[in-house]
């Protein structure tokens, strides 16, 4: 019998936070962003829970689209990163993705292509400063384009650096660097919004434009500092859970793991949980970490190991040998774990290893 450990992923609660910023971005289109496995959740059946409602769903990269499309989705994919070599415009034709151009490079291997229809979004750069053209350069590049008949440019597209703390007057500037652009091209889409984009304020401005891109508000996490997922209306969708497979009583003094940096200040019951940094879970998780058993967090105690990690289940008596134990989820938010760490949500929840399996539930049951 494999050990307690495994990730379960709720997919109606994915469903219903991409309803949510469905609505928070009307009237534009929400992207689904599911890149890096899906935040970690399994690329494929997360993409399948959503595809009846998702329009466009946006990878970082071709690797990610390919799997999108060996599994059977049908919907255009936007390659955020665009394409690493020219080759590649040739599957993008094919299948159908819709590649950022975001480098000069980027736009003069699109000759490679000859007179083949293609899709494409241009990033422009308004204040991130990792991709994207110059707002100054658009201009010139969307004139190069337009003299290619074989090319539709669907629309521009920026990222918010500061989005994730409202009142950042950084978010204002962007929103009104790109709208100035919107101005000058007034029938091109425009697409800013990363999650914390669905939340502004009104006096951060309105980033909605006519596409969305939202990622970690679809796995339940909060894009905003020290916002709770739950008052934004966000469910969890990972619960990662495991189970006690030791108890031992402690006498004060006594060190608890690896570099014996826990030492029991009371009597203490503690407990040894069946997962570790081998299975993704952070080894830097101070002492005081939280986890959930039986309702109740319980702190962490010493040094994570690679397959184990330990608790004080002093004052949760109830606790033994094969109780549950929930890392992280429906009784514990990921970003409250991620505070202790001063880590974030979606660090933690990539970060979940292969080892971990993934259980997959809907409609009350279990898919896979
Ligand atoms: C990852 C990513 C997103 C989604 O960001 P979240 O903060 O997870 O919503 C949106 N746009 C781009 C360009 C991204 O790389």
């Amino acid at each position: 019998m494999p050990r307690a450990t495994r990730a379960i992923v709720n997919l109606d609660a994915l469903r219903d936070n991409y309803a949510q910023a469905c609505a928070l971005a009307a009237p534009a289109t929400a992207m689904a962003v599911v890149k890096a496995d899906g935040y970690g959740h399994g690329l494929v059946p997360c993409a399948q829970a959503l595809s009846d409602q998702v329009d466009y769903f946006a990878v970082a990269c071709i690797e990610e689209a390919h799997g999108l499309r060996e599994a059977g989705i049908r919907q255009p994919v936007v390659l955020l990163e665009g394409v690493h070599s020219a080759g590649d415009y040739r599957c993008c034709v094919e299948k159908h993705y819709l590649p950022v151009l975001h480098t000069q490079q980027q736009i003069r291997w699109l000759e490679s292509l000859g007179d083949q229809p293609l899709s494409v979004w241009l990033k422009v750069n308004t204040g991130m400063n990792r991709l994207g053209v110059e707002p100054q350069d658009v201009a010139a590049v969307i004139a190069a384009l337009q003299r290619k008949p074989n090319l539709q440019l669907c629309g521009l597209m920026t990222h918010f650096a500061c989005a994730d703390a409202l009142g950042d007057p950084m978010t204002g500037e962007q929103i009104a660097a790109i709208a100035a652009l919107q101005q000058a091209y007034p029938t091109l889409p425009v697409s800013a919004a990363n999650s914390a984009g669905h939340f502004l304020r009104k006096q951060d401005g309105d980033a909605r434009f006519q596409v969305t891109r939202p990622g970690i508000m679809l796995y339940g996490g909060s894009p905003l500092i020290d916002v709770s997922s739950a008052s934004l209306g966000l469910k969890p969708v990972m619960t990662l859970e495991s189970e006690l497979i030791a108890t031992r009583e402690l006498a004060v003094g006594s060190p608890v793991g690896y570099g014996a940096t826990w030492i029991a200040e009371r009597p203490t019951r503690m407990g040894v949980v069946a997962i570790g940094y081998g299975d993704g879970y952070p080894r830097h998780a101070p002492s005081g970490t939280p986890v959930s058993i039986k309702g109740q967090w319980l702190p962490l105690i010493g040094r994570v190991s690679m397959d184990m990690l330990a608790v004080d289940l002093t004052d949760c008596p109830q606790a033994d040998i094969g109780t549950r134990v929930e890392l992280w989820g429906d009784q514990l938010p990921v970003d409250q774990v991620a505070r202790h760490l001063g880590a974030i949500s979606y660090a933690l929840l990539t970060g979940i290893t292969r080892r971990v399996p993934r259980v997959y539930r809907q409609g009350g049951k279990q898919t896979c």
